[in-house]
């Protein structure tokens, strides 16, 4: 086990949630991270993580469904005791209007983007209150500029699922304040990744990124500081806030 304990961060195989881990298991935590579908940049992190001598325990379960949240959390016991979870795990669908959305596509957003970080919030405060024996820890969840945005003529369904992540954290923080566990959230802006690709953008970041006040987007491992620096004991008195690493957005 790392001298940190153990972190969860879903959606670990590819992007944000990639640096995060590797950034997390070079900080001393061991890590159990999840992916949806994409097995091969799974291992591929993972073998990263071991070359490097931290651990790594990839898991494919779909933070959308409960049975598999619940499968992830009893598999990441093998590592030790849960210390830390990034609720990271997000998509987005094709750019559109609200007027062009269905009630499916909302639901698979939603389910995703919502559900997925509660279900996961769940099994990490029955594992780490005080309330149910546990011995504290920390959340972070990942959220968005969006948030703040509201993404017009984007993805204003995404936008609206990050408004409730922000409200989560809110809410849970003050929930579990008195239980030892802090729960705070970081807010990316535009940053490089592949999930501009879902949006039907896959060079968004080129367009876009020269716009923002810093004159570029962002990287994956510049959001991962934020986040190992909100679950780290430097953060001992924050509970609640938000980090907008979003170049001045
Ligand atoms: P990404 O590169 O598309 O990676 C998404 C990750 O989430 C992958 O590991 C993917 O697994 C996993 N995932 C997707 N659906 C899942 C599910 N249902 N269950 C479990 N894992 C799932 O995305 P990213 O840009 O790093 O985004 C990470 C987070 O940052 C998201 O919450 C996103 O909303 C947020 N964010 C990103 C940006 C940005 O500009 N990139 C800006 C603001 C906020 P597979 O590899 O198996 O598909």
């Amino acid at each position: 086990m790392g001298g940190n304990g153990v972190v969860i961060i879903t959606g670990g195989s590819r992007g944000i949630g990639a640096a995060t881990a590797r950034l997390a298991a070079r900080r001393g935590y061991a890590v159990c991270f999840s992916f949806h579908s994409d097995s091969v940049s799974a291992r591929t992190v993972a073998e990263e993580i071991e070359a490097a001598g931290g651990t790594a325990l990839p898991v494919r379960a779909d933070v959308a469904v409960e049975a598999d949240v619940e499968r992830l959390f009893a598999t990441a016991e093998s590592l030790g005791t849960l210390t830390a979870l990034v609720n990271n795990a997000g998509v987005l669908e094709r750019q559109c209007r609200v007027d062009e959305l269905t009630a499916d596509r909302l639901n698979r957003v939603l389910t995703t983007n919502v559900t997925g970080p509660f279900l996961c919030a769940r099994q990490a405060v029955l594992r780490m209150s005080t309330r149910y024996g546990g011995s504290g820890g920390a959340i972070v969840n990942v959220s968005s500029a969006a948030s703040r945005l509201g993404s017009p003529g984007e993805y204003v369904d995404y936008a609206a699922s990050k408004g409730a992540v922000d409200t989560l954290t809110t809410g849970l923080a003050l929930e579990v304040a008195g239980e030892g566990i802090r729960v705070n959230c970081v807010r990316p802006g535009i940053i490089d990744t592949g999930i501009h690709r879902s949006g039907g953008e896959p060079g968004r970041v080129d367009r876009i990124g020269p716009t923002q006040p810093l004159g570029r987007g962002g990287r994956p491992e510049e959001v991962a500081e934020a986040i190992l620096w909100l679950l780290s004991d430097a953060a001992s008195y924050s509970t609640g806030a938000f980090v907008d690493v979003s170049g001045g957005r």
